[in-house]
């Protein structure tokens, strides 16, 4: 990219900090799963280049599966309105199934997402997400894997979006959302 966008405000994670960690949740979810093989429900699209290292950095046994859900929100909010775009393209029945999620933030599409899957009957259901926001959901949505908690600012790269821009940055930023 050529110039810095005016929206971007400053690094708050910087791709060194982030690869060391994602590092240290493979290693996590590696002992977590020994033994076991993994059903990895990616959920699209902000979840994908976590997804990509995360996998890289597991030493059991694998499947991925995606899902596209889209959420009805105001602006950059959700509402926990959820509507599923894309499915599973296979069953998770008797499963050991981890969601692979980049932010939560209310932890309203979550809870309709395990709720959802939970349905389905899997032998068990985690999540992994790389970033929390807990100053903006209860503490009884379950993350069993958190990459890093952050303060209430909307953040891109990394996968992470403001209307399909800056998905591609290597870090994650804090944005000026007046200034997008
Ligand atoms: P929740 O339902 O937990 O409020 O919101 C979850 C979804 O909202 C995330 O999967 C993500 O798509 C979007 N979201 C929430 N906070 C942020 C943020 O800070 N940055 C970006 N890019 N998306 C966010």
């Amino acid at each position: 990219m050529s110039g810095r966008h005016p929206a971007l405000r400053a690094p708050l994670l910087t791709e060194a900090q982030i690869r060391e960690r994602v590092a240290a949740l493979g290693r996590e979810i590696t002992e977590a799963y020994a033994g076991r093989e993994l059903t990895i429900t990616c959920v699209l699209k902000g979840g994908f280049i976590f997804l990509a290292d995360l996998v890289r950095a597991i030493e059991v046994p694998c499947t991925m599966d995606f899902m596209v859900i889209s959420s009805y929100g105001m602006g950059t909010r959700s509402s926990g309105v959820v509507r599923i775009l894309k499915d599973l393209d296979a069953p998770i029945d008797g499963k050991d199934v981890l969601v692979v999620e980049d932010i939560v933030d209310s932890g309203l599409t979550l809870s309709y997402l395990l709720r959802n899957l939970e349905t389905r009957r899997p032998a068990s259901l985690e999540v992994c997400s790389l970033l929390s926001k807990p100053g903006r959901h209860d503490n009884d949505v379950p993350i069993r894997f958190v990459g890093f908690e952050i303060p209430d600012d909307f953040v891109v790269g990394y996968g992470l979006d403001a209307g399909e821009r800056f998905r591609e940055l290597p870090e994650i930023w804090t944005v000026d959302e007046t200034r997008l």
